[in-house]
């Protein structure tokens, strides 16, 4: 299944699509096949680095190393569950870089697990939850569950799905949550740091255990 179709509930072909940020020259972060299709779809130049070869990858590049971009090359850098899988001890670098390739006032826009939610979310899990929705008759958690075991511990941890080479690279070496990306991106040089509504980018009930947010290079 496609990563859009994962994260949306919906099929690539919808028309609704991600909202255009109106920026010229958009580099995605970790993204390939349809999911890079469906980015460019909504922006009007897109550049994709990832670091496996895929349907849609302009750029192979190891992301937690120098990215191969010129300064202020990008008017926006956008990302959808990847920072999470970018090492805790990496991840300060890698917005240092992203800084860098980005115009100043250019966005920085990311969504990923939300820690802060599934961290609250511990004592509310229980096998009766389907599609984000819990049983109300339920008799262990009386329909107060907001999450099934199976999906918090791949909310937290990733996959960790083996893809064939030696990476593993579905599991999450990050958490992340806003105070956490608020700090980390102020010392990183951004600014304006804000939630922008998780909704636009991911399916209901879903959204909620998500975190998106966007940031202004300084
Ligand atoms: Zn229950």
């Amino acid at each position: 299944m496609s990563l859009w179709k994962k994260l949306t509930g919906r099929k690539p072909q919808d028309p609704q699509r991600y909202q255009d940020s109106g920026a010229a020259r958009t580099l995605l972060l970790g993204g390939a096949g349809e999911d890079a299709e469906i980015v460019r779809a909504s922006r009007k130049f897109v550049v994709v680095a990832d670091i496996r070869r895929g349907p849609g990858v302009t750029i192979l590049a190891n992301l937690e190393l120098p990215l191969p971009f010129r300064d202020a090359a990008f008017d926006e850098i956008f990302s959808l569950e990847f920072i999470e899988h970018v090492p805790h001890p990496d991840l300060p670098r890698l917005l240092r870089e992203c800084r860098r390739v980005l115009r100043k006032g250019g966005a920085w826009i990311s969504g990923c697990p939300d820690m802060e939610v599934l961290a609250s979310w511990f004592s509310l899990q229980c096998d009766c939850v389907e599609a984000w929705q819990a049983d109300p008759k339920c008799k262990s958690c009386g329909g107060k569950a907001r999450i099934s075991p199976s999906r918090w511990l791949k909310s937290v941890f990733g996959n960790q799905e083996d893809y064939g080479d030696s990476r593993r690279a579905d599991t999450h070496k990050n958490g992340l949550w806003f105070a956490r990306l608020n700090q980390l991106l102020e010392e990183a040089g951004f600014g304006g740091v804000k939630r922008i509504d998780a909704e636009a980018y991911y399916a209901r009930g879903k959204a909620e255990s998500k975190i998106v947010v966007e940031a202004a290079a300084r």
